[in-house]
């Protein structure tokens, strides 16, 4: 599904540049489940962002579905409208209702009839556990819900990947399960996934692999099992030993 080669993203210019991701090569296969641990800074979020489209990389190419989407020929918005996106904040319009933050990517881009995409909004808000709350205003809904719903918002379009970036971190604790347990229903469907994630807990319980970053490199990737409990690398080490 997603291929990137030799990425490489250089922010700032002339004397002032960090080179924030120096080289990094990740497949995900169709139905895989990829997770990046690593540092703060280490560039887990950067890697999503450009994966997405909503940083342009340096240099290298991201292949989805075997087209470059570094390509600046390809229509980048319709390739974006493939892959769904969730942040830590929940980013849903305060001032819409869940149903209409659901509904307005569907209706404003895919030109979809109000009544087709309310259909399918809610139908996806039921298996949530959300359906009582689609005529609600976000703030009316707990952290977890909130973070829900966007997990909804990204799924009404039908991706072919979601990447999800620290979707649990600004969560109370007892709303991370919740959380969780959507992202696990949904590597059960056979959803391909990209996670980026503090929570070893939950790395090991639905990654098929663990990548570790280490100042913009893939320093270790493997299963859970190998990457967290018998590391290879003395960084990845180090790095699990300081969480502990
Ligand atoms: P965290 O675990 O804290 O979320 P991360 O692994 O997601 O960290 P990134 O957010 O990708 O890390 O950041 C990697 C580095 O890139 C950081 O040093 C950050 O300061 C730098 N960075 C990110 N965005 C920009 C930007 N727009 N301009 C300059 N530097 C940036
Ligand atoms: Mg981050």
């Amino acid at each position: 599904v997603l291929e990137c080669r030799d990425l490489w993203k250089v922010f700032g210019r002339r004397s002032a540049t960090v080179e924030v991701l120096r080289g990094i090569d990740l497949t995900v296969a169709e139905h895989e489940v990829v997770v990046l641990i690593g540092a703060s800074g280490s560039g887990k979020s950067t890697l999503l962002r450009c994966v997405n489209l909503l940083e342009r990389v340096s240099d290298g190419t991201i292949h989805l579905d075997g087209t470059d989407i570094t390509d600046p020929r390809v229509d980048a918005d319709a390739f974006r409208q493939r892959i769904g996106m969730v942040f830590q904040s929940y980013n849903l319009f305060p001032h819409l209702t869940v149903l209409d933050n659901v509904t307005l990517a569907p209706r404003r881009v895919h030109r979809r009839s109000k009544e087709e995409a309310e259909q399918s909004a809610l139908e996806l808000l039921a298996r949530v556990g959300l359906a009582d709350k689609a005529r609600e205003y976000p703030d009316r809904l707990s952290g977890g819900q909130q973070q829900r719903a966007a997990i909804v918002r990204a799924l009404v379009n039908s991706p072919r990947l979601m990447l999800f970036d620290e979707v649990t971190s600004a969560l109370d604790p007892e709303l991370v399960g919740e959380v969780l347990a959507l992202v696990s229903d949904l590597r059960r469907d056979g959803m391909t996934m990209v996670i980026a994630t503090h929570e070893m807990g939950f790395a090991r319980r639905v990654a098929d692999r663990v990548c570790f970053l280490d100042r913009g490199v893939i320093a270790e990737q493997g299963p859970p099992e190998q990457v967290l409990d018998d590391p290879v690398q003395p960084r990845t080490r180090q790095f699990l030993h300081r969480l502990v």
